[in-house]
């Protein structure tokens, strides 16, 4: 840690966010003195553990005018993590055993998640903290300090001043659509997983479905449950790969990537393969996105990279005063939030004092380069947990390991 000041200073902050990042961030800023506010335009805590039967009005969320849904829960959902490794430090993700209405499996589903956040929230005191139904519309700076305005469900907007932002706003709402040649004169349907939530509407069809990471591998078995066959289509598989896949429908099989959507219905994969699909479901991902910040020109979002971040936390040239939880991607979701968090709350009361914004700035600079120098694109930039560069450099180094280590140099 850096060395720290005598003066501990309390700040007035804004959360933008009130799901697993936002309520350890409010707690951790609370109990290093800050007066907080949280805000979240959900009902309740916990963020996308909020499942919801609604989805997007547009199915592949490209219309910019539809209603958005926040979660992107489906309804099997379970972790994909064992519950020990989910909860915070000092808050540990305990069955509870004594009581039926919870789910004491160690892959617990969606509802055991939301549960244990709202848990957390109880015994924290969090949510006198959090104007529930708020949702925040613009942030920009103004003379050393930040605009916050927002508006509440009845339509009351509001304009607060906050000496710092922090922005826990997730970043799994924002689909990535795949393209795909000749989809423009494909006659099917086409859905994100964002807005997948239940088998039923896919009983009888033909599915292909895009991706094969997470949500991929475990949509398209949820899916073949009910369908006549579904057709994963992998990026990274070889182009010859069409392998049949174990499940007890006995209808699933994994393929490279799409080749071409044709006028007739068939989808051609580059292992020669040809299917007539009734459905596209992209499992492709999510993009960062932040409507409501105004930062003049400070923070740009180049190919999915959010930069320039310092150690995916601060932009130095706004440093500290607006700082971004959660953004990497790594398997330990809850406890990197908390630790962030716990090092935006110690550098606002200068407990913990930043490197220059120059020193900020070569590290990113160092930081890109190693990205580039390793071949990884500048989309993963920030996706710590997946990426094991392990293939270039000694065992057990992989951007989860460097990203833990740069964090407690601090
Ligand atoms: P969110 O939970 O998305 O919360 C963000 C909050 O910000 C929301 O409540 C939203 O309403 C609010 N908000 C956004 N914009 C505004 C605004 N302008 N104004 C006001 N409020 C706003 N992680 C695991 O550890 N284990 C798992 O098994 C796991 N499974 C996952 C499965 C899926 C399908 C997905 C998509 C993710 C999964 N994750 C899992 C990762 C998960 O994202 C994190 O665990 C974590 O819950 C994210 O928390 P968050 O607070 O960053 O974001």
């Amino acid at each position: 840690m850096a060395p720290t000041q005598n003066t501990i200073c309390s700040k007035h902050v804004a959360v933008i966010g009130a799901g697993a990042a936002g309520l350890v961030t409010a707690r951790e800023l609370r109990r290093e003195g800050h007066t907080v506010v949280v805000f979240d335009r959900e009902k309740q805590v916990g963020g996308l553990w909020n499942y919801s039967s609604k989805a997007d009005s547009d199915p592949l969320s490209l219309d910019t005018t539809r209603n958005i849904v926040h979660t992107s829960i489906y309804e099997s959902l379970r972790t994909n993590l064992p519950r020990e490794c989910m909860g915070f430090t000092d808050f540990p993700f305990v069955p509870r055993i004594h009581d039926i209405s919870r789910d004491s499996r160690r892959y617990p589903s969606h509802r055991e998640v939301l549960a244990y956040l709202q848990d957390f929230a109880r015994e924290f005191k969090i949510e006198e903290m959090v104007r529930f139904e708020t949702e925040v519309v613009c942030v920009e700076p103004v003379n050393g300090k930040w605009s916050v305005r927002s508006k509440n469900s009845v339509g009351f907007a509001a304009h607060e001043i906050f000496d710092a932002v922090v922005v826990c706003s997730g970043h799994f709402t924002e689909p990535n659509v795949a393209h795909i040649p000749g989809i423009k004169s494909w006659p099917g349907k086409q859905i994100h997983s964002h807005n997948y939530r239940v088998p039923g509407p896919f009983n009888n069809e033909v599915v292909v479905v895009i991706g094969n990471y997470a949500s991929g591998a475990d949509i398209s078995r949820d899916i073949a449950k009910v369908a006549k066959e579904v057709h994963i289509a992998s990026r990274a598989s070889e182009s010859d790969t069409y392998q049949k896949l174990p499940v007890p429908q006995n209808n699933l099989w994994v393929h490279s990537e799409i080749d071409f959507a044709h006028q007739d219905g068939s989808i051609l994969f580059k292992n020669g393969k040809v299917v007539y699909a009734d459905t596209i479901v992209h499992c492709t991902g999510y993009k960062y996105y932040f409507p409501f910040l105004e930062t003049n020109g400070y923070i740009n979002i180049n190919e999915n990279r959010v930069e320039p971040l310092y150690k995916h936390v601060f932009l130095p040239a706004l440093a500290p005063s607006l700082s971004f939880i959660g953004l990497p991607g790594m398997a330990i979701q809850f406890v990197m939030f908390e630790i962030q968090s716990k090092w935006v709350a110690a550098v606002l009361s200068g407990r913990v004092i930043l490197p220059s914004q120059d020193k900020m700035m070569e590290d990113i600079i160092e930081w890109y380069a190693t990205l580039d120098v390793l071949g990884i694109p500048k989309r993963h930039t920030h996706k710590l947990g997946k990426i094991s560069v392990s293939r270039y450099l000694p065992n057990m180094i992989t951007c989860e390991n460097i990203y833990r280590f740069q964090l407690f140099q601090h």
